[in-house]
């Protein structure tokens, strides 16, 4: 058994179009379990440290601007391959090019308002998680 933990966030769009119990019921019924969960309006420079990797991409100021454009819901998901089959669930980051089925093609409205973000490796989910969370606000099993 490998239980990891991986960094999901409902995005403003998906927030906006009353989506939010989609994707956690979708979360649940694939056999994560939700092991911390807050809904937060992000700060310009909380989005910036989140993304702090794409700093210098062209469409982090964009990205940012979306990003704090709304409330987000910040979950923590926990289960066996947590951060790879979150990722398989949420589908391509291009709505275009993701699967029939997955979040991003039944709830994104673009590249950029692509309703879910989910950590992309180990690394990163820890990084994320304990960005966002203090260690006593996970409830997780593990
Ligand atoms: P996320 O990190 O949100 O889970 P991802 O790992 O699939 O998504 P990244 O390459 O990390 O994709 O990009 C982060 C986010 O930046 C994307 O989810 C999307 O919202 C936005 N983004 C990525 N590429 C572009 C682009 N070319 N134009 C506009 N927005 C983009
Ligand atoms: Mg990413």
């Amino acid at each position: 058994m490998s239980i990891e933990r991986t960094l999901s966030i409902v995005k403003p769009n998906a927030v906006e179009d009353n989506n939010i119990g989609n994707i956690v019921g979708r979360f649940e019924k694939e056999g994560l379990r939700i092991a911390a969960m807050k809904m937060v309006k992000l700060s310009k420079e909380r989005a910036e440290g989140f993304y702090i990797e794409h700093k210098s991409r062209s469409f982090f100021t964009s990205l940012v601007t979306f990003m704090t454009s709304g409330p987000v819901v910040l979950m923590v998901l926990e289960g066996e391959k947590a951060v790879e089959r979150n990722r398989t669930i949420m589908g391509s980051t291009n709505p275009a090019d993701a699967a029939n089925g997955t979040l991003r093609k039944l709830y994104a409205k673009s590249l950029e308002a692509n309703a879910v973000h989910g950590s992309d490796s180990l690394a990163s989910a820890e990084r994320e998680i304990s960005y966002f969370f203090d260690k006593n606000e996970l409830c997780g099993r593990f």
